[in-house]
This record gives structure tokens, C-alpha cells and sequence, in this order.
């Protein structure tokens, strides 16, 4: 559906995206990442026609962004970071005016479907500053969907929400993303987790990862980690390694009655029902097994930063 092809973008003899090749398919919810400066807005501006590439081509299904930049436009709804809203207007008379100028036609259909969807009713009428952050955003998304475009595009959309706003407006957005191409750029690591079916990490204007959420954790996986709290002494923890061998205890800790444990081997070879049946050979009680996964937060960091300081 939207296709980067060598896409550079020079500011000067700054060069903040650098050759992206990659494909977003129809439907698809891409979490699209990177620290700051990496040029993932630059990005998102040459797809939105904002920006012209200096080197390379995008494609919207069988447009692109070089020949025919307004009917891009109209394909894709955008709500940018710090949702800029003349707050001064009524919600109404904000979507009106956002109607008038994308051309849309049969506004009092589409403000009723926008209002059911993104949670308006009640709120219409009312004055933009005298809403919560919460519902500031519904408007925000409310706009960015208005003239129903195919493809959506939210940059940082929870960004200084509380708790409870940032819960509604992600559902809000999982029940968008069942209808819509969805971008998603956000710095919020378990939000891209929770509501993308792929993430791009970029860095320096690059590719530096392309994978859904597990496919990026397992490639930085090669070894399991898993944690036990049984009934055991430290010695005979490192007994049952032995036996087993090739499990490295990490550490062994008495914690009352019970040992706390942590046991690594590779994880190409899962050893865990081993550990089970060596457990309840020897009698002991087990209150918990869990594997630990690698976060999406070391793979990011792993891909983006190095000692010191950034990539
Ligand atoms: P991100 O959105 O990932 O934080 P940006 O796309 O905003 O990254 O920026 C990428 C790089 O380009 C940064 O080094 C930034 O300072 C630089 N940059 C962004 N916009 C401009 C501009 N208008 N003029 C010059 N440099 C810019």
C-alpha cells in the first residue's frame, strides 16, 4: 500500500533519512520508532506530502508522492505530535471548518459517524479549551478521520495523557487500526507492543530492525532465562544444574523457607519440562516458574544506543 524506495532526505549537509526501502501493507498497524533525531518525522512528512525527498519515491497505492501529492493528501488522515486545535472553537464548528477545507461533502453524516466513534456525543457543542487532554485527543482523531481517509498516521498520539486517557484513547486507536493502514510513532515502547502487528526502529535514518514485537525480542534471544522459587537450598540447586547439565544457575537466594532462582541455557533447547520433572522427582514444592522475555526496551536500546552515547 505505501512503498519507500531509497528514500533520502538532506537538510543541508545533514542527511536525516538515509536510503529507507520498506513496504506498509494494506491494513497492516506499523509501529514506526526511534530516539529523537532519527527521522521518523522527516519521514512521516515525505509520506504526508509535507516534505519532497531529495533522493528517492514513495508510493500510495498507485500514486506517488512526486506527481500527485494531493490525492495522497486526501488518502491519509494525519494527527501530528501536540495536536494543534484552535482551541478557541467550538468542536463543531472546528470540524466544520476542517470539513470545508478537505472537501467533504455530507458533513452532518460524517460528523455524526466520527462523534460515535471516537466518543463525542456531549461534547459538540462545546468550546475546545474547556476540554480535558483526553478528549482534546478524541477531537484530534475525530479530524484526522473525518473525510475517511484509508491510511492513519499518529504521531506520539498518548503523549501527556494520564493513565486512565491514555487507556481509552489506545483502545480508541486498536478500534481504528481494524479499518485503517495505521502508522503509529510513539516513544512509549509497550503501547507499540500492545497495538502494532509490526515495528520499524530506525536510527540515524536507517533501518536498524523490521519484525513484529516477538520476532525483534527472539532474534536477541539466544539464551533462556527462567525463574523458579521452590522449596530447595542453594546447594541443591547447584546439584540439579549439574545434573542436568549445560543450565547455568545465575543466582540461588534463600528467602525464608523458600530458594528464589534463576537459571540460563540456550534457547534453542527449551529445558524447562527437564527442570519440572527434577523438581517433583525430588519432592520439592514449586510456588512459580516463569520465563523471562527479552523487553522491547533492550532491543531498542541495543539497536539505537551504544556506551557512551547514542549509535
Ligand atoms: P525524529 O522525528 O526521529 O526525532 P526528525 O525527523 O525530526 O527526527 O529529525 C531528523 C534530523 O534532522 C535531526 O538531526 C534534526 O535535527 C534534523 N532536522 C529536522 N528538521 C530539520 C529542519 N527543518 N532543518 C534542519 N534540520 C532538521
Amino acid at each position: 500500500m505505501i512503498q519507500l524506495t531509497d528514500l533520502v532526505k538532506d537538510y543541508g549537509n545533514l542527511r536525516a533519512v538515509d536510503h529507507l526501502n520498506f513496504e506498509i501493507n494494506e491494513g497492516e498497524i506499523l509501529g514506526f520508532l526511534g530516539p529523537n533525531g532519527a527521522g521518523k518525522t522527516t519521514t512521516i512528512r515525505m509520506i504526508t506530502c509535507f516534505l519532497t525527498p531529495t533522493k528517492g519515491n514513495i508510493s500510495v497505492g498507485d500514486l506517488n508522492v512526486l506527481d500527485n501529492p494531493i490525492e495522497i493528501k486526501k488518502m491519509i488522515g494525519y494527527l501530528p505530535e501536540h495536536n494543534p486545535l484552535y482551541t478557541e472553537m467550538t468542536v463543531y464548528d472546528y470540524l466544520k471548518f476542517t470539513a470545508e477545507i478537505r472537501g467533504v461533502l455530507n458533513f452532518k453524516q460524517r460528523l455524526k459517524e466520527v462523534s460515535d466513534k471516537c466518543g463525542l456525543h456531549g461534547i459538540v457543542s462545546k468550546s475546545i479549551n474547556t476540554l480535558s487532554k483526553g478528549y482534546k485527543q478524541r477531537v484530534g482523531l475525530a479530524q484526522a478521520i473525518l473525510h475517511d481517509p484509508k491510511i492513519l498516521i499518529l504521531d506520539e498520539p498518548t503523549s501527556g495523557l494520564d493513565p486512565n486517557q491514555i487507556a481509552e484513547i489506545r483502545e480508541l486507536i486498536i478500534e481504528l487500526g481494524k479499518e485503517k493502514t495505521l502508522i503509529l510513532c510513539s516513544h512509549i515502547l509497550q503501547e507499540v507492543q500492545a497495538v502494532c502487528d509490526r515495528i520499524i526502529i530506525i536510527n540515524k535514518g536507517k533501518v536498524v530492525a523490521d519484525g513484529s514485537a516477538e520476532q525483534l525480542q527472539s532474534s536477541f534471544q539466544n539464551r533462556m532465562k527462567v525463574n523458579l522459587e521452590l522449596t530447595a537450598t542453594p546447594e541443591e540447586i547447584q546439584e540439579m544444574a549439574a545434573a542436568l547439565t549445560n543450565i547455568s544457575v545465575l543466582s540461588a537466594k534463600l528467602k525464608g523457607e523458600y530458594v528464589q532462582v534463576e537459571l540460563e541455557f540456550d534457547a534453542t533447547a527449551d529445558r524447562r519440562a527437564e527442570i519440572f520433572n527434577y523438581v517433583k522427582k525430588k519432592k520439592w514444592t514449586l510456588l512459580e516458574m516463569h520465563r523471562e522475555n527479552v523487553s522491547l526496551e533492550h532491543v531498542f536500546r541495543n539497536l539505537t544506543i551504544v556506551e557512551g552515547g547514542r549509535k
